[in-house]
């Protein structure tokens, strides 16, 4: 059966949670999951000219440039994987990404994208961001409690956690200085009928719900609730 393809995009300032709804998302909806930073952190590891450049660029908090993205993206949206759509996490983050975005769905046949805004207050995410600690094999995140201490292990593969770079304060100030600069002219280039606002200090089941009810998945938030099942949340 035909199924219409869906792109959905999440914008957001780092730490506002887009990556653990994306992949809620990628689960209920069967699509892959596209974080840019994913990506370019696994570049970072290889010892080439690039990768040298995207690892001090990253560590700083700093955008990297739009024709290095939008090439890295047009590939990736070309991949079978993408057929039925996708979830967009961390893409687009300017406007010249934006409009490159749309030119390639174009090309590719697909329909616009639906665009989840995620709103939060910046105390809330530095507070996040500074508890975050992601495991270097996987990608998983985890939030510390404060009571936390000592070395801590990721649940799926063992290995150490870490606190990743651009999560250190000085360039979460960074990350946060060059989201704001970018974020009003992006949400007001996707204002319309296809953004809706998230408000994302809620608790994230409440923001999965959120979502779900926006996308027509109420179901899912149904058949969660039924089974007395929660989304859960890593702690550690
Ligand atoms: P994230 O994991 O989405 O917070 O991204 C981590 C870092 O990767 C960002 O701070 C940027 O340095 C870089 N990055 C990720 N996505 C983009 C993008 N769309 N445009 C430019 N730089 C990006």
């Amino acid at each position: 059966m035909y199924k219409q393809p869906k792109i959905v995009v999440f914008l957001g300032p780092p730490g506002a949670g887009k990556g653990t709804q994306a992949a809620r998302l990628a689960a209920a909806l069967e699509l892959p999951s596209i974080s840019t930073g994913e990506i370019l952190r696994r570049e970072c590891q290889s010892e080439t000219e690039r990768g040298r450049r995207l690892r001090t660029l990253l560590q700083a908090g700093k955008l990297v440039d739009n024709s290095q993205i939008n090439e890295i993206m047009e590939t990736r949206l070309a991949k079978k994987d993408c057929r039925d759509g996708c979830i967009l996490d961390g893409f687009p983050r300017t406007v010249e990404q934006a409009v490159y975005l749309d030119r390639m769905l174009g090309k590719l046949n697909m329909p616009q994208p639906i665009v989840f805004n995620f709103v939060v207050s910046a105390a809330e995410l530095i507070e996040r961001l500074e508890r975050r600690r992601q495991c270097p094999t996987c990608g998983r995140t985890y939030r510390v409690n404060e009571q936390a201490e000592g070395p801590m292990f990721c649940q799926n593969d063992h290995s150490l956690l870490i606190l990743r770079a651009d999560d250190q304060p000085s360039a979460i100030r960074v990350r946060m200085e060059s989201y704001e600069e970018n974020s009003a002219e992006l949400v007001r280039y996707y204002s319309g009928a296809n953004c809706h606002r998230i408000a994302a200090g809620q608790a994230p089941a409440k923001v999965t719900m959120e979502l779900f009810n926006a996308l027509g998945l109420g179901h899912l938030n149904r058949q969660k609730a039924a089974s007395g099942g929660q989304w859960s949340v890593v702690t550690c």
